[in-house]
């Protein structure tokens, strides 16, 4: 019998099995992943204030790329250079951490699990393990249940020929052509030689043209001067979730009793899809209450999953306004206003952390977009997120 199978090693599950076994090296503890890697083919960034100190010495951990320059947006009416740090891990690194910490018994590769149960899982094949508690950290699932619209995105791993020179990270430059979505490139120094160029759409569908994205990043780096070899790359296409009923989209997850954590239990930064410091906080939630009952815990979760609604409310609006009620040309012109506002109230955005304050500055000023506009996406749906993306 196994205290705790985790299904699914992705960040989440990866991050929850490494504080659980940090926290109590005495619980037998598997994750099971149905690839052959933990982590995917993937880059998770995010801004060095998205962590408690708790947090950060939990992905301490890792092998990461750390910025403490500052990062650079730019837009067609603006350029500034913001002071937060920025962190980035590749899901090598990722892999290989898990592989060294945690116990050889606990890596559970090459696993697909077809059914969870509260108190079990079966893997394909149909063996059953039994388990006190079951975790789900399966990949996000495209539901009718939520709306909104799809962040298209292709990365490319550059190493240039030579030294390119940039101290810090592009975390938007968004002048380049908008392509009939919010469009902008984003690029990592993640060495003196190597770069990290991702061309990235706020788009109406889940569409991922790959030559197409392909030739626009050739088009950028022509541009840039960077010249070299491609070693390596991703795409995604993620949803952004705008609305919906988050408690049908929760049941439909399946019976209570399994704890849901992750991207798919809904702990995601609404308006950028980001998950990294929600799957942290869980982690190490999972990690201090890893001794309760199963039910118990699957019970926590559904209440931190339904707060996390709740309190997230805001960038699902102005998901809304980006969607609904910008024409696509016109959507960079939200994101440049936003970063003309204060650094802190920057922080606690991509934190999911914002003020009532914060919310009131973003929304008052001069309006990037027309207010009637505005207005009906604000009380309007958006589209459901139904659609399986190419990756
Ligand atoms: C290319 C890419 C780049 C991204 N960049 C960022 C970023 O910079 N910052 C950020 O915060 N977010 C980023 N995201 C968003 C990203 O989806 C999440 O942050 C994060 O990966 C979600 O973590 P997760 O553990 O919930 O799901 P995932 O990381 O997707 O992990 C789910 C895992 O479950 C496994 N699985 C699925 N079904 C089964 C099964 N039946 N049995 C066993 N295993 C199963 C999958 O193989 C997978 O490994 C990115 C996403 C992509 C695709």
């Amino acid at each position: 019998m196994i205290d705790i199978a985790i299904v699914g090693g992705g960040l989440a599950g990866g991050l929850t099995a490494l504080a659980v076994h940090r926290a109590h090296p005495d619980l037998r503890l598997a994750v099971f992943e149905a690839g052959e890697d933990f982590g995917g083919n993937h880059r998770w960034s995010w801004f060095a204030t998205d962590l408690d100190p708790d947090g950060e010495a939990l992905i301490a951990q890792f092998r990461k790329t750390e910025w403490d320059k500052g990062y650079e947006v730019l837009f067609p009416g603006q350029a500034r250079t913001l002071a937060s740090s920025y962190r980035s891990l590749g899901s090598r690194d990722f892999d290989a951490t898990l592989r060294r910490l945690l116990p050889q018994e606990a890596l559970r590769l090459r696993a697909r699990v077809s059914e969870l149960a509260p108190d079990g899982l079966t893997l394909d094949g149909g063996d059953h393990i039994p388990a006190r508690v079951v975790i789900d950290c399966r990949n996000v699932a495209p539901s009718p249940h939520l709306r909104g619209g799809w962040q298209v995105f292709m990365g490319r791993h550059l190493r240039t020929d030579a030294p390119h020179g940039m101290a810090r990270p592009i975390v938007m430059d968004a002048r380049v052509a908008q392509e009939g979505a919010y469009r902008f490139v984003y690029t990592l120094p993640l060495g003196a030689h190597d770069l990290f160029v991702e061309d990235t759409y706020y788009a109406d569908s889940p569409v991922l043209d790959r030559s197409a994205l392909s030739r626009r990043i050739d088009d950028y780096c022509e541009q840039m001067g960077w010249q070299g070899e491609i070693v390596g790359g991703e795409t995604g296409v993620l949803p952004v979730i705008t609305g919906g009923d988050f408690a049908a989209y929760r049941r439909e997850l399946g019976p209570p009793g399994v704890v849901r954590a992750g991207a798919r239990g809904g702990f995601v930064h609404p308006l950028t899809s980001y998950t990294l410091p929600f799957a942290v906080e869980n982690a190490l939630v999972i990690a201090r209450e890893a001794k309760l009952p199963g039910e118990q815990l699957a019970a926590l979760f559904e209440k931190r999953a339904q707060d996390h609604w709740k309190r997230t409310d805001f960038y699902r609006s102005l998901g809304r306004m980006l969607f609904q009620g910008a024409a696509p040309e016109e959507r960079y012109r939200i994101f440049e206003h936003f970063y003309r506002l204060p650094e802190p109230l920057i922080e606690r955005f991509y934190a999911a952390r914002s003020t009532l304050s914060d919310k009131a500055r973003v929304l008052i000023g001069k309006p990037p977009i027309p207010i009637p506009a505005a207005v009906r996406a604000l009380l309007g749906k958006g589209a459901p997120l139904v659609h399986e993306g190419p990756r």
